[in-house]
């Protein structure tokens, strides 16, 4: 992607915001076309809104509401913000990602990058780096694993995210809510993300 058009990514943006110019669209379209990478990166900016938009239940944290607030248009109504969120999903997706990596990722952002890490319950067993929900055993909330595995055996009332790893279910497993795998997704989503925040 790095000899693509510097444009490329901008118009994904824009296009996932609904916010494209028709021209840009054609460029755009063309150039996905043509491109393995940028095909692949768009779908992985479509999987992550996805993701994103389904953790909206989480809490936001301290400041994070005035920091999105401080992007959005000057329109002060509510009615003009809920508008504006509805025109430009993208960034509301972003800001959603980034609620979720500062509030319920909080322990998770703050240990190394490639570090094994989970959703403390004292439920749940850990051999090596896989995390497990015994055979019987009913875990009633959510259950982030990052860079490491994760093996269902029991019930998990919640969603279940495996961040660099890998979901195995026995066939008495089972989860009540979402399940996602994030894999090298997550470091360039960030990025972008980070980089749409600046
Ligand atoms: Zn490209």
């Amino acid at each position: 992607m790095t000899s693509c058009p510097k444009q490329i990514v901008h118009y994904m943006h824009e296009y996932l915001d609904g916010d494209i110019q028709e021209k840009a669209k054609q460029e755009l379209k063309f150039h996905i076309e043509t491109c393995a990478d940028c095909q692949k990166h768009f779908a992985e900016l479509k999987k992550t809104i996805a993701l994103v938009q389904s953790a909206s239940h989480i809490e936001a944290p301290a400041g994070f509401t005035a920091r999105v607030l401080s992007l959005l248009p000057k329109e002060g109504k509510k009615i003009g913000i809920e508008r504006w969120f509805r025109n430009h999903p993208f960034l509301t997706a972003a800001a959603l990602f980034l609620l979720l990596m500062s509030g319920g990722f909080a322990s998770l952002a703050s240990q190394e990058n490639n570090h094994f890490a989970f959703t403390k319950n004292s439920e749940l067993k850990v051999e090596n780096e896989t995390v497990i929900v015994p055979a019987g055993t009913v875990i009633e909330e959510d259950i982030i694993v990052k860079n490491g595995d994760i093996r269902i055996e029991g019930s998990v009332k919640g969603d279940v995210t495996v961040i660099n790893g890998e979901r195995f279910m026995a066939s008495a497993g089972n989860v009540t809510g979402e399940i996602e795998e994030i894999d090298q997704l997550f470091g360039r989503i960030w990025y972008e993300i980070k980089s749409l925040f600046q």
